[in-house]
């Protein structure tokens, strides 16, 4: 693990068909990746796994799916418009641009002086409808935190949740930044997983301590190497001005000690804002033996998520390369919620037609239990082996001569390459056990 560098990761991840550039034909787009049939099965595991731990394994939690285009006003209410900028230099000489705090003090590309730093907004401005005036103008989300404030009276009214209680989103998030950079790590298209805890105003540090354990318990589950991960409390002066309190969870990426995710309390700001700009009553009622019928502003833990940094935590976490039958072999070591296909099942040859048709007939066995199953008869074993291994699948599955005579086939092991003969009727048992 500890020499994964950035090029190994991203020839594998387009060469077993994780993730591809976007647009490639075209010549790519700048910040856009495109998922391939092993990165999507990725990233739906993880996506899967994160709303199972944080909606439906709890009884405090409510989940929803806004829209992409919100009503600008929104935006304005957030701060968005006047503030969601980065600081940007444009060289003098080559006229690149770059983001200020990320450039040094001259052009890392010529070496030029940059002019003056101005703020970049980095919402990304489109037009609704035919007209396209000011009046038409609209954004895509920078962030999923907007729709759920919005709907937090539409939750609240429909289904009555009790203090604390939270809101969680999965969604697409865009944002125009200035230097994407470092493969999936800053994209200008991504997905956020995000949730607004909503707590009485004095109860907010032990949420905030509950919440960074539970951070750390999806961190563990989804198999990103917890000692890679690390605490930043973020100091006053750095902190979002409403914002009494953030850590982020920074990862050791081969580029560097980076936000992996975030933690913040955000105070009562942004149910404020939004109650000033929208004219709407976002008070809680709060009928509780506690409360005793007084309406108040709850306020907010905000555990956010970013779905590629996962991804990419989660590449980094289980790349691994060693010895097996006297050849280097790379081999990713997912864990079982995480690996995109959790078994693969060959015939040992595909010219053989009873071979064939008894694979066929584990293969449906297994594949009506555990969907994420693929059929692999490509080239011989050797290289069906390596190539599983570098997709991630915990086991393989061989139907040779024996298994037409006994009804065993050999399952072997990704981790160790060690291969055991298994009856078929023991085979889905054995799976579930691991
Ligand atoms: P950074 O400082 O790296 O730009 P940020 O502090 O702006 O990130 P947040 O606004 O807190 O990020 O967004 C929440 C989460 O969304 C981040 O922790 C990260 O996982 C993810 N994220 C944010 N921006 C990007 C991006 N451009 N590409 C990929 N993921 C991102």
């Amino acid at each position: 693990m500890a020499d994964v560098t950035m090029e190994k990761i991203v020839s594998l991840a387009k060469r077993r068909g994780f993730i591809y550039p976007g647009s490639e034909i075209y010549g790519g787009l700048s910040g856009t990746w495109d998922y391939g049939p092993f990165g999507v099965e990725l990233k739906n595991n993880i996506k899967n796994l994160w709303w199972r731990m944080f909606v439906q394994d709890r009884a405090d939690m409510y989940g929803i799916d806004a829209a992409i285009l919100m009503n600008p006003r929104a935006w304005e209410a957030s701060g968005h418009v006047a503030g969601f900028s980065d600081p940007l230099v444009e060289c003098k000489k080559c006229k690149r641009r770059f983001r200020a705090d990320h450039a040094g003090d001259a052009c890392p590309e010529c070496k030029g002086t940059f002019g003056e730093v101005r703020q970049f907004n980095m919402m990304f401005k489109t037009h609704i409808g035919a007209a396209e005036d000011e009046s038409s103008v609209s954004y895509l989300r920078p962030e999923t935190a907007g729709g759920i404030f919005v709907n937090f009276k539409n939750v609240v009214d429909s289904l009555h949740p009790k203090l604390p209680f939270g809101i969680a989103q999965i969604g697409k998030a865009f944002r125009n930044e200035i230097a994407p950079r470092d493969f999936i790590f800053r994209v200008r298209e991504m997905e956020q997983m995000e949730i607004e805890y909503f707590v009485r105003p004095g109860e907010w540090e032990k949420n905030f301590e509950a919440w960074k354990n539970a951070m750390y318990g999806f961190i563990d589950a989804v198999g990103i190497a917890t000692d890679r991960v690390h605490e930043l409390e973020v100091l006053e002066g750095d902190r979002a001005h409403y914002s009494k309190r953030t850590i982020d969870f920074e990862f050791e990426f081969p580029f560097g000690r980076k936000e992996l995710y975030g933690l913040a309390y955000r105070t009562d700001f942004d149910l404020l804002a939004h109650a000033k700009h929208s004219g709407a009553e976002l008070g809680y009622l709060d009928d509780s033996p506690d409360g005793g019928g007084k309406r108040i502003m709850p306020h907010v833990i905000e555990p956010s998520f970013g779905v590629e940094r996962t991804i990419l935590a989660l590449l980094v976490s289980a790349y691994r390369e060693d010895e097996l039958g006297g050849e280097t072999r790379t081999y990713l070591k997912f864990n079982s919620a995480a690996a995109p296909i959790k078994v693969a099942v060959f015939p040992l040859l595909k010219n053989k037609p009873q071979l064939v048709e008894k694979a066929r007939a584990v293969f449906d066995m297994i594949k009506k239990d555990i969907p994420q199953t693929m059929w692999d008869d490509n080239g011989n074993i050797g290289k069906r082996y390596r190539r599983q291994d570098e997709i991630g699948t915990p086991f393989c599955v061989t139907i040779d001569f024996d298994t037409l005579e006994d009804d065993t086939v050999t399952v072997r092991d990704r981790d160790t390459g060690a291969q055991e003969r298994v009856a078929v009727r023991d085979l889905l048992p054995r799976f579930s056990a691991s």
